[in-house]
């Protein structure tokens, strides 16, 4: 998405581009921030413990938790800010180049 910034100047209260503005509480699900991502986080199922650390130090609440386990990102909101990896206590999470998946892909 581009945006025209043209006219930034007029802009306003009643004048600006989506995605500039915060209308309202909590929306930031509505848009796919994955995409800033350069790095993405890849959780050894065998060397997780469950602790959901992760869970709790994920400041995007990317971290997917099923019947109280770990079992997924969401990748479409998760930034790649390696958080998650960090406070891992047994290093279950390794983060990879996102450019990687897209030769994959
Ligand atoms: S890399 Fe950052 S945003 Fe993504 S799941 Fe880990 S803590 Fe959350
Ligand atoms: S912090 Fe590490 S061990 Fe704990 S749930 Fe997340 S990946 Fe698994």
């Amino acid at each position: 998405m581009s945006w025209d910034i043209s006219d930034i100047k007029n802009w306003g209260p009643d004048k600006h581009e989506k995605g500039a503005v915060i209308p309202e509480a909590g929306n930031a699900v509505g848009y796919r921030t994955g995409g800033w991502r350069t790095n993405r986080p890849v959780r050894d199922d065998e060397t997780c413990t469950q602790c959901l650390f992760c869970y709790f130090y994920c400041p995007d609440s990317s971290v997917i938790v099923e019947g109280q386990e770990v079992v997924d990102f969401d990748l479409d909101h998760c930034k790649g800010c390696a958080q998650c990896a960090t406070e891992c206590p047994v290093d279950a999470i390794t983060m990879h180049p996102e450019a990687e998946f897209r030769r994959k892909s």
